[in-house]
Formats: C-alpha cells, structure tokens, sequence
C-alpha cells in the first residue's frame, strides 16, 4: 500500500504537482488550458447551488476557472497557506489583498520601501478611495510601527525583499506588532518567492505576489496573487472588521467570518480569499486569462531549478561588482558586508533574490552610458525572466523627480537596478564590464 502523501512531500515534489490530477474525462496528464467563459449547469438545481455556495463549482471564469484553480491550490501549497486567488497582475492583487479589510473611512501602515507602482497606489490612489496611508520610515524599528497606528489601522504592508535595493523585512518583529494591534500583516514575496522565504513561517498572515516575476519566470505573463494563511481570525473582532462578521446583502447575507471562517463546514479559514473573490473580483473584474494563468503553471513547474541557479548568479556578480573600481556601493543583502546581512542569513539563507542595485560612480550620465553600453542585458521595466535586465531608475521610472526628490525616494542618480538572468556567468560579467567602459 502507498503511503506517499502529497501534502507532506517536498517542495519541489509539490510545484510539479500540487493541486492537479489527470484530466478526469481525457487523462490529459499536462495541465489543460480551459479557455472558456462559461460552464453548463446540469440542471437549475444545481445552478441554485452554485450560487449559494450549497455546492463549489465553475459559474463564470471572471470568479473562477479550472485551470486557474489548479494553479491556485499549487500557489498556496507552496507558501503553506490555506487558499490562494489568481488576478490579472500583481498590482491588482496588492490592491484587493488591501481592499479586503480597508475600506473608506480606514487606514493601513506601510513600509517606504516599495515597488514604484505600489507606492503610487498607495500615496495617490487608496487616499481618493478613502483609505489613508502612513509610510514608516524605519521599517525594521517595530516601535516606527507602533507609533503609526490609529484606532482605524486595519492592515501593515511590507515586501519582505524590497525591490531595488534589497532590503529585508523583519517580518517576525513586524508581525508581531501587527497582531498586539489586532491586525494582519500583508507581505509581497515577489523579489522573494516562496523557494527563498515562506513569509508565513515567521507571522505573515497574507502574501501577495507579482507571479509575472520570478513565478512564471519567462518574462511573458502579467498574473498577480494572494495567498492567506489562514490564520488570521477576522471572527475575533467583530467591531474592527464588520465586513466580515455582518451578513453581506450582496451575497445571500452570507457572514464571511462564520459561513467561511475558523471552525466552519470548510474545515479551514477561507474567508479572506472567499470574500476577495465574491465581492472584489466579482464587481471590479480583474480577472487572470486563464491562458496567463497555464503560462504560470509552466512556470512554477521549475521554480526551484530556476531560482537556484539566479540566486548563484545574483551572488557572484554582486561580489564582482563589489570589487569594481567604479561601483561606490552594491544593495544585495546576503554580501556579508551588507548593513542587512543579519536578517538575510535569518530569513533568506539561500540567498537574498536575484533582484539587486549598485551606484555607479559618475551619477546620471555615467548611469546612462552604462545601460547603452549593454548588449546581453535587456533594457526594460522588469525583473524575474530568464534573461539578465537592466534599467537606470533616474533617467526611466523616476526621471520626473527633481535631484532632491531623487534623494528622498533612496534613488541615488547613479544607481543601477539588475535583474540577474540565467545567462552563463562569465557572459553576465563581460557585457556588464562593457558597460562599465562605455561609461568611464
Ligand atoms: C512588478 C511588481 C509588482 C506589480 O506587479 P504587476 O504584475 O506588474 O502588476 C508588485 N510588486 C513588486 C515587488 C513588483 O516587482
């Protein structure tokens, strides 16, 4: 008799097969692409249970759709969460992770270091919803916490490597903070990925993802997603979080925390992702294409072969650099000089991403002939593909800041951003010593 369980085997046993059996009515062993809107009810029946949650099954691929799940469950397993939600992007699915607890009236707190877009989401747009937004400047001082929040805070934010300077998020100290304030601390693990930190292993309660990155790995995919722990129980505070402890007239008067939450028929707590997709995703619609949504499973099938050898050729080119007469300065956590190296070696023992900066001497214009001299690296407004990337933040993503904005927004004018590839390293190091020569 086996005794192989899938649930306790390996990591990289589960991104291969996670969430997936073969196909039940072809045995199709590779996971199908099902591009498809709609799913034909057997009878009204059992479209009045769909409906009513009496039964779980496929309505409409804007909530749901079968390859999407697999994908989800596969997701989930790999964080260690109870469920996990697939969306259009990774912006979508930072701003429903937040939405679900925070609505007009409300207030979050926030590391400052941040992904440009999340940044713009939440000092612009979350401010016109309603939703304030305090930065904390020190995001590893737990007391710079403490002090932001209100008697509305309903979340904390924080990426647990920043992306570009590499900085690492004391997640175990923030989410304690976090909890002593009754609420659930939400990471991005995007520059991380599951293979390098398990962020709810330490505390985190919910994990979002730009799965465009390094989860799907090629450079060919916009998908976000959001993967709950579980166990965060909205239940416990039934003023703070009305949302989920009040019937819901949109949905049946369904009450998310008790029909969903600890304890319930479902064995687990999924009322956070239920609620995001009943009533987010249902009404704003930023749905996954299921096609982005297989192009990921692809993807994940190899997270670990990839991000190995990323994380072995994200180390030596920034030792490399370290060494190069014209870099002043190299963000990656993991080299042992590195201000981070502490919490790197706590909490990225493998390696601190493949997503790093350095400054270059010579500021904007030696950034700039730096990136034209190039030629193996790409020149783009990305990270996590196959292919080694680059960009100069001053003269692209942030060109519009002032030398002083610059400085407040930790964009020295010669910093560079990397994306280490899987390129071979020796070529990774001549056309990176190519560009130093254009710009000296
Ligand atoms: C790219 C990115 C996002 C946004 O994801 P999209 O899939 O581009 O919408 C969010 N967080 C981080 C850290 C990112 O790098």
């Amino acid at each position: 008799m086996s005794t192989f369980s899938l649930e306790e085997a390996a990591f990289e046993t589960r991104q291969i097969h996670a969430g997936q059996v073969a196909d039940p009515t072809t045995g199709a062993r590779a996971l199908p692409l099902y591009q498809t809107t709609a799913y034909q009810f057997r009878d009204t029946k059992h479209a009045a249970d769909l409906f009513g949650l009496a039964e779980l099954g496929n309505i409409y691929t804007r909530i749901m759709n079968p390859t999407q799940d697999v994908v989800e469950k596969r997701i989930a397993s790999l964080e260690g969460g109870v469920a996990a939600l697939l969306l259009a992007s990774g912006s979508a699915a930072t701003t429903f992770a937040v939405l679900a607890v925070a609505t007009a009236g409300d207030h979050i707190v926030s590391s400052k270091y941040l992904y440009g877009g999340t940044y713009n989401l939440f000092h612009y747009t979350l401010p016109t919803f309603g939703v304030e937004v305090t930065f904390v400047d020190n995001p590893n001082d737990p007391a710079e916490w403490q002090k932001a929040v209100r008697p509305n805070t309903k979340a904390f934010f924080g990426e647990t490597i920043s992306n570009p300077n590499n900085d690492i998020l004391d997640i175990e100290a923030v989410a304690k903070v976090a909890h002593e304030n009754h609420v659930p601390l939400i990471v991005d693990n995007t520059v991380a990925t599951p293979y390098v930190i398990k962020p709810i292993d330490f505390g985190a309660d919910v994990v979002v993802h730009s799965a465009t990155k390094f989860l799907a790995g090629h450079g060919n995919a916009v998908v976000g997603a959001i993967v709950d722990s579980g166990n965060f129980d909205y239940a416990r505070y039934p003023e703070k979080f009305k949302s989920f402890n009040t019937p819901d007239p949109s949905y049946h008067g369904l009450v998310y925390a008790q029909a969903l939450g600890v304890g319930s028929a479902f064995g687990a707590n999924l009322s956070y992702i239920f609620k995001i997709r009943l009533t987010l995703l249902r009404d704003i619609g930023a749905a996954v294409s299921p096609f982005n949504a297989w192009l990921l499973a692809q993807g994940l099938e190899t997270l670990t072969l990839r991000m190995k050898q990323h994380l072995e050729n994200a180390k030596a080119v920034a030792s490399w650099l370290e060494k190069h007469p014209q870099v002043e300065k190299v963000n990656y956590s993991s080299l042992p000089s590195n201000s981070y190296n502490k919490l790197a070696t706590k909490y990225a023992p493998k390696g601190s991403g493949s997503v790093l900066s350095f400054e270059i001497k010579g500021g904007i214009e030696a950034g700039k002939k730096f990136v034209e001299g190039l030629s193996l690296h790409s020149h783009v407004a990305n990270i996590g593909d196959v292919r080694s990337l680059v960009i100069h933040p001053a003269s692209t993503t942030h060109s519009q800041l002032s030398p002083e904005e610059l400085i407040n927004a930790g964009v020295n004018p010669g910093l560079i951003r990397l994306s280490v590839g899987l390129e071979d390293i020796e070529d990774i190091k001549a056309d990176l010593a190519d560009g130093f020569a254009a710009a000296k």
